[in-house]
C-alpha cells in the first residue's frame, strides 16, 4: 500500500511511476519488500530495484536480519522507523538519513501500529520528487476507497504527524551489512539436546533454533513491566511465555528479553500476584 501510494503521489506531481511488492512464503507481519520507481520519462524497465536511491525501513530490527540497505547508492538516503536520531543510528552505510518514531505516530493517529502512512509522511520530508500535499491526497484516495473516509482521514493525519516529527541528518555506517542466513542451520549449530544428523534436517522448512535471528520485539504495542518486589518467583510467566523471552535468573526472579517480546500479555495474565503489568507502548525496563 505504501509503495503504491508513493507512486500515485509522484504521478499527481507530474512524474511517471510504478510500484510492486515482493512477497516470500510468509504470513502477515513477516518481512516483505516493495519497490517504487519514479522518473520524468516513461518507465519501461520492470525488474526489482537492486541499487535504490532511497531505502525506507518500516521496522528497525530488519537491520539485524536482512541486508535491507544492500545496493543503496552512496549518495542515496534512508528513512527509518526508529526512536533514535540519525546520528545515533548505524545502518551499515553512512548516508543522508531521516528518522521518525512512526510506531508511536501510528498508535496516536490510527490506534494501531500500522506504520506505512506515517512513513510516507517522513518520505515526503526528504524526497524532493513528492510533496506532502500529494502524499496526503494519494493516501486519502487510496485508503478512502479501500477503508472509508474515517480511515482515510486518520491516515492523512498520521502522515502529517510523522512529517512534523521527522529528524534529518546523517546516519552511521560502521556495522557490517547482514546477509540473510540460510534458513536451516548447519548441523553443528543445532542446539544441544537436539541431536540431528545433516540428512535428518534436509528438506525441513524451519530449522531448529532459527527464530533467534528474528528480533520481533518491535512488533509489540504494550510492554510487560516487572515488579521484583511483588514477584513470588513461581516462574509461571517464564514457563508460559510463547516467545521464550522471559529469562530465569539465578535467584528465580525473572527478566524480559525485550528484543523478542511481542507484548502478548500472557505473562501478566498468568501471574498470580500481579507482578507484571502491561504498559502501553514500546518500553524496556
Ligand atoms: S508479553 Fe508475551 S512475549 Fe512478552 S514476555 Fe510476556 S508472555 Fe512473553
Ligand atoms: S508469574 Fe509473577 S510471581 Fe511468578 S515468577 Fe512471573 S512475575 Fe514472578
Amino acid at each position: 500500500m505504501a509503495a503504491q501510494t508513493l507512486a500515485e503521489a509522484a504521478i499527481l506531481g507530474g512524474h511517471h511511476a510504478q510500484a510492486f511488492p515482493y512477497f516470500g512464503a510468509e504470513r502477515r507481519g513477516a518481512p516483505v519488500r516493495a519497490f517504487t520507481r519514479i522518473d520524468d520519462k516513461r518507465i519501461s524497465i520492470r525488474s526489482q530495484i537492486y541499487e535504490p536511491d532511497m531505502v525506507v525501513i518500516l521496522d528497525e530490527t530488519l537491520l539485524e536480519i536482512d541486508p535491507v540497505v544492500d545496493g543503496l547508492r552512496s549518495n542515496g538516503s534512508a528513512v527509518v522507523n526508529t526512536r533514535k536520531a540519525p546520528s545515533e543510528l548505524d545502518i551499515g552505510v553512512s548516508v543522508r538519513c531521516a528518522t521518525v518514531d512512526a510506531t508511536s505516530v501510528a498508535i496516536e493517529a490510527l490506534k494501531a501500529p500500522v506504520v506505512n502512512t506515517a512513513m510516507l509522511g517522513a518520505v515526503a520530508k526528504v524526497l524532493d520528487l513528492v510533496t506532502l500535499e500529494n502524499i496526503q491526497k494519494a493516501i486519502a484516495d487510496r485508503f478512502g476507497e479501500k477503508l472509508g473516509p474515517r480511515a482515510a482521514e486518520a491516515n492523512v493525519l498520521a502522515a502529517q504527524l510523522a512529517y512534523d516529527g521527522t529528524k534529518e541528518g546523517r546516519c552511521l555506517g560502521a556495522r557490517s551489512i547482514v546477509q540473510r542466513r540460510m534458513w536451516l542451520p548447519e548441523w553443528d549449530e543445532v542446539p544441544t539436546g537436539v541431536a540431528l544428523e545433516p540428512e535428518h534436517i534436509e528438506g525441513v522448512a524451519v530449522g531448529p533454533g532459527s527464530s533467534i535471528q528474528n528480533m520481533t520485539g518491535t512488533w509489540r504495542t504494550s510492554s510487560p513491566k516487572y515488579d521484583r518486589e511483588k514477584c513470588i518467583r513461581c516462574l509461571r510467566c517464564w514457563f508460559t511465555c510463547p516467545d521464550v523471552c522471559i529469562k530465569r535468573l539465578e535467584d528465580d526472579h525473572v527478566k524480559v528479553d525485550y528484543r523478542y517480546c511481542k507484548g502478548c500479555g500472557i505473562c501478566a495474565d498468568v501471574c498470580p500476584v500481579d507482578a507484571i503489568d502491561m504498559v502501553k507502548g514500546v518500553h524496556e525496563w
